[in-house]
C-alpha cells in the first residue's frame, strides 16, 4: 500500500432527476479530497418536498458535503443534464456556489478545448470540434421547429424532439463558468488526467473519449452501418440538407409551419403525414447529435489498491468499443467494484460485453460485490414500444439482480443525496 493513500472512498449520488451529479470523497489519514463529477439536469425530480430552487439546494448540499472546498471538477460532456448546475445566472445560480468552492482543476473532453492543438493532426481535430458546435446550433432550431408539430397524434414526437433538442442546446453560461473557475485540462483516451498531485495513492486512467485519430480504426471497421464513429457529422449535414432546410442561416425555420385552420378538412391527413415525416427526419438528426455529444464523454477509472471505480459519463457503444478493444483495459474493467451506470440506464451505454465481464457482480452479498449507481428519471427519453426507454427495463433488472444498486428513482421525496462508502 502506498504510504499516503486514501483509506476509504465515499461516493454521494445527488438526486437531480434526469441528469448526473456525484461527489467522490477520498478519506486520507488526516484530510479529505473532493472530486465533483457532473452537475446538471434536464428534468428536475418531482414531486419533492424540498423548498426553493432545487438546483440551488443541490449546490448547497454539495458545499456542505465537501466542507466548503472542492479539489477537482469533472464535466464529462456538454449536455444540459451534466452541466446545467454550473450556470452562474449573473451570480445567483448554482454554478456560483460551485465556483466559490474553488476547485483546483476542471477536467473536460479534448473536444471542448478552445485552443487548437499544435500537432500535425490539428486540422482534423479542430474541424471536428467546429462541426460539433455547428450541430449544437441546429438543436436550438429543432426545439423551435418541434413547437410547429401540431395536434394530439404528434404529441409524443413533439415532446421527444423538444427534450432531446433542449438537452443539446449550447449552454454558454455553464461552459464559461467551467472554463474560468479553474485551469481546465482537456483529456482523451490514454492521456494524463492531471489528478496525481491532488489525489496521492489514486491511479486515474482516462478511458475516453478517443481522439479522431484513435477512433479512426473503429471508423473503418464500422463504415458499413452508416453510423461511423466520429464520422457522424457528414451524415448529419446530409440528412439536414434532405429536410430542405439546412443552411447557415439561423433565422430560417427548419421546416415551414403548416397553416392550420385554413386548409379544408380533407387536407388534414396530408398535413399530418407531411408533419410526421418532417418530425421523424428531424428526430433522426437530433439523435445523431445527441449520440455524437454523448461519445465525447470523459470516461474515468480510479484505482486505489485493488479497488476499481468507473465513471464513464454517457459514453455510448462506439466509444466503449474503442476502450474495450484493448485487452489490458478489458482486464482492468473486469475488476470494477463500483460502476456509474452509463447514460442514465439506456441500453446502448452499457455494452453487454462490459456487463458480462464484471467479475464482482452476482447474487453473493459479499463486501466486494459490485456496486452500481443509476441516476435517472423514467418517461423522459425513449419509448418502451421500441425498447429504447431510459432506463431500459432489462438493464434495470440485471442491475438489481447482479449488484448493489443505488437508484435515484427510489429516493424519498426529501432525500437530496445518498452516500455509499467503501473501504480501500
Ligand atoms: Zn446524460
Amino acid at each position: 500500500m502506498a504510504s499516503d493513500a486514501p483509506r476509504r472512498l465515499t461516493v454521494r449520488t445527488y438526486d437531480v432527476g434526469f441528469g448526473d451529479c456525484f461527489l467522490l470523497t477520498f478519506h486520507y489519514a488526516n484530510r479529505e479530497r473532493h472530486v465533483l463529477i457532473d452537475f446538471g439536469s434536464m428534468s428536475w425530480p418531482k414531486p419533492k418536498t424540498v423548498k426553493g430552487d432545487y438546483a440551488l439546494r443541490i449546490a448547497e448540499a454539495i458545499r456542505e458535503d465537501c466542507g466548503g472546498k472542492l479539489h477537482a471538477v469533472v464535466a464529462t460532456h456538454r449536455h444540459q443534464d451534466h452541466i446545467s448546475g454550473f450556470e452562474r445566472r449573473g451570480g445567483r445560480g448554482p454554478g456560483e456556489i460551485i465556483r466559490l468552492l474553488a476547485p483546483q482543476i476542471v477536467i473536460r473532453s479534448w473536444t471542448e478545448d478552445p485552443s487548437a492543438p499544435t500537432d500535425a493532426t490539428a486540422s482534423s481535430r479542430r474541424g471536428f470540434t467546429r462541426t460539433l458546435l455547428g450541430m449544437q446550433e441546429v438543436a436550438g432550431q429543432v426545439v423551435q421547429a418541434a413547437a410547429g408539430l401540431r395536434g394530439e397524434r404528434l404529441r409524443g414526437l413533439r415532446e421527444q424532439l423538444r427534450a432531446i433538442g433542449m438537452d443539446n442546446i449550447a449552454n454558454r453560461d455553464a461552459i464559461e463558468n467551467l472554463q474560468t473557475m479553474a485551469p481546465n485540462r482537456y483529456v482523451h483516451h490514454g492521456s494524463n488526467a492531471g489528478l496525481g498531485r491532488l489525489l496521492p495513492g489514486v491511479r486515474t486512467t482516462v478511458l475516453g473519449p478517443p481522439t479522431v485519430e484513435q477512433a479512426a480504426s473503429i471508423g473503418t471497421q464500422r463504415r458499413t452501418d452508416g453510423d461511423e464513429f466520429w464520422h457522424l457529422s457528414q451524415v448529419f449535414w446530409q440528412r439536414l440538407a434532405a429536410t430542405g432546410s439546412a443552411s447557415g442561416s439561423g433565422a430560417r425555420p427548419l421546416f415551414p409551419r403548416h397553416p392550420t385552420g385554413r386548409l379544408p378538412r380533407s387536407a388534414g391527413w396530408y398535413r399530418y403525414t407531411a408533419m410526421k415525416e418532417q418530425g421523424d427526419s428531424l428526430m433522426s438528426i437530433v439523435r445523431m447529435l445527441d449520440k455524437a455529444l454523448n461519445n465525447t464523454s470523459v470516461m474515468l477509472l480510479f484505482e486505489v489498491n485493488d479497488t476499481v471505480v468507473l465513471f464513464p459519463g454517457d459514453a455510448q457503444y462506439e466509444s466503449w468499443m474503442h476502450a474495450l478493444g484493448k485487452p489490458a483495459t478489458r482486464a482492468k474493467l473486469a475488476r470494477v467494484n463500483l460502476y456509474k451506470v452509463g447514460h442514465h440506464g439506456s441500453l446502448n451505454a452499457t455494452p453487454r460485453s462490459l456487463w458480462r465481464g464484471f467479475e464482482q457482480k452476482g447474487g453473493a452479498r459479499t463486501s466486494r460485490r459490485l456496486a452500481t449507481l443509476l441516476s435517472t428519471q423514467a418517461g423522459v427519453h425513449g419509448d418502451p414500444e421500441r425498447r429504447t426507454e431510459v432506463p431500459r427495463s432489462s438493464l434495470l433488472r440485471a442491475l438489481k439482480e447482479g449488484s448493489r444498486l443505488t437508484n435515484t428513482q427510489e429516493f424519498a421525496p426529501d432525500e437530496l443525496r445518498r452516500a455509499l462508502t467503501i473501504d480501500l
